[in-house]
């Protein structure tokens, strides 16, 4: 029954409100990746604002195909070539660290969180703030301010939805249970281009030959971090902010196919996943369009064709990384924003050939041990806070490549 007076909704109008979305990062490989859902579905989805770091040729080309209302680039010397070059679009511009904030505050239902690294971390903060919903896929800013992150979003009343595959997955499986009955949750790792490579083959690997995912297309920070599970030890940690898990709770299985993301064990002994082809685009769709289903663009999954799935346990040997940023995890405080700074540190240092592959871990590792000596121990309880730890562990970082590449050489 319907009120008099109250409007029937006719057959022809879509059954939900056209959302508006900000790509913050929207030049890069999950931006490429949202946006291409966004395209396919124009009368649901509409662009508010794109960010980039210094691409103003890229990022203009992508604001105009979306639509964008607003586009800001990083770099603060980008701001006239950017107005050039949308010079007549009708999109308004803007540069520097206030401009991509600015991306964030504008009033967007769901900003996509994509940029890359801790940088990341104040543009995403300022959606949360104003209590936007997240789609996460910035995991270094989970790492770097987790705890202080998710109380934001919990005061501001912000929802943050997962586009990391592995937590996507779990945020999936969560939903067949109560999380008093979660008995362990588990991350699955492809376990990169070199997981069956020895270490003394790992030393004098290239950055050419890391970059070379086995399933995954990806930014070049985050295809390193796979190769030496880095990556995986970043996903527990922002699992466990995530959820609000314990280490103890957080597993990691290597798994080659990528095709069982994550999985949770529940007390009755059944363990929940969700499976997909490897392609971001499917979980981002399910961001996306939460708490609805859209068509996902990504191959749909023919386990028939794939025939096996295998899983084993991670080698902390030749993947000391791993290990380095579960010790962070259960060492808590200051300990793993001093790992993401100290990693985002290393892997720049290898991918410019300042430093060997096995050296990443060496580095993360003396900048803790020597961020600890003086004595850098509390959690960040605010954004200032964990942006000078960053610095900090930044700085200790550069002044110990120098010994660490010589000593791994
Ligand atoms: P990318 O390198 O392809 O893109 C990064 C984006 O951030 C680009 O738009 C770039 O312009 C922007 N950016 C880089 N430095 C910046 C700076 N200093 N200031 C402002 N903007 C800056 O990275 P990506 O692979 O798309 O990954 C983005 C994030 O998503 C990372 O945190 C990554 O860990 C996470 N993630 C990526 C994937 C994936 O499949 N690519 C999967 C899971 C999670
Ligand atoms: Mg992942």
């Amino acid at each position: 029954m319907i009120a008099r007076g109250m409007k029937v909704r006719s057959e022809a109008q879509p059954a939900f409100a056209v959302q508006s979305v900000t790509l913050l990062g929207a030049t890069g490989s999950i931006g490429a990746s949202t946006i291409d859902l966004i395209k396919h579905r124009p009368e649901r989805f509409r662009v508010e604002a794109v960010t980039a770091n210094r691409n103003v040729v890229e990022l203009a080309r992508l604001a105009r195909e979306v639509g964008a209302r607003f586009a800001a680039v990083a770099d603060g010397n980008a701001y006239r070539e950017l107005k050039i070059v949308l010079a007549g679009s009708g999109i308004e511009v803007g540069s520097g660290e206030a401009a991509l904030i600015e991306a964030a505050e504008r009033p967007a239902h769901l900003v996509m969180a994509a940029i890359s690294g801790a940088i990341g971390l104040k543009p995403t903060l300022a959606a949360v703030a104003r209590g936007a919903t997240i789609a996460l896929a910035n995991k270094e800013c989970l790492v770097c301010a987790g705890g202080m992150f998710m109380r934001a979003a919990a005061t501001a009343g912000a929802r943050v939805l997962p586009v990391d595959s592995e937590h996507n997955a779990v945020f999936q499986a969560l939903s067949a249970g109560r999380r008093e009955d979660v008995r362990r949750v588990i991350l699955t790792a492809s376990g990169g281009p070199f997981r069956t490579w020895s270490t003394e083959a790992m030393r004098v690997a290239t950055p050419e030959q890391a970059l070379l995912h086995p399933n995954w297309s990806m930014g070049n920070k985050i295809s390193i971090d796979s190769a030496t599970l880095m990556n995986k030890g970043l996903e527990l940690i922002e699992a466990h902010h995530l959820f609000a898990l314990k280490p103890s709770e957080l597993d990691v299985l290597v798994h080659p196919q990528s095709i069982v993301h994550g999985l949770v064990e529940y007390r009755d002994g059944s363990v929940v996943a969700q499976l997909g082809a490897p392609d971001m685009r499917t979980p981002i769709a399910h961001c996306l369009a939460w708490p609805d289903r859209i068509d996902g663009l990504a191959p749909r999954l023919d386990l028939a064709q794939i025939a096996n799935l295998s899983f084993e346990m991670p080698d902390l040997t030749r993947f000391p990384a791993l290990a380095l940023a579960r010790k962070a995890l259960e060492a808590g405080g200051a300990a793993p924003t001093i790992l993401n700074a100290a990693n985002e540190v290393a892997v720049a240092a290898f991918v410019s050939k300042q430093l060997g592959f096995t050296a990443i871990a060496a580095l993360v590792e003396a900048t803790l041990d020597a961020a600890g000596r003086r004595g850098v121990i509390n959690e960040p309880q605010n954004v200032d806070e964990a942006l000078a730890v960053d610095h900090m562990a930044r700085s200790l970082a550069h002044d110990l490549l120098p010994e660490i590449a010589a000593k791994a050489s």
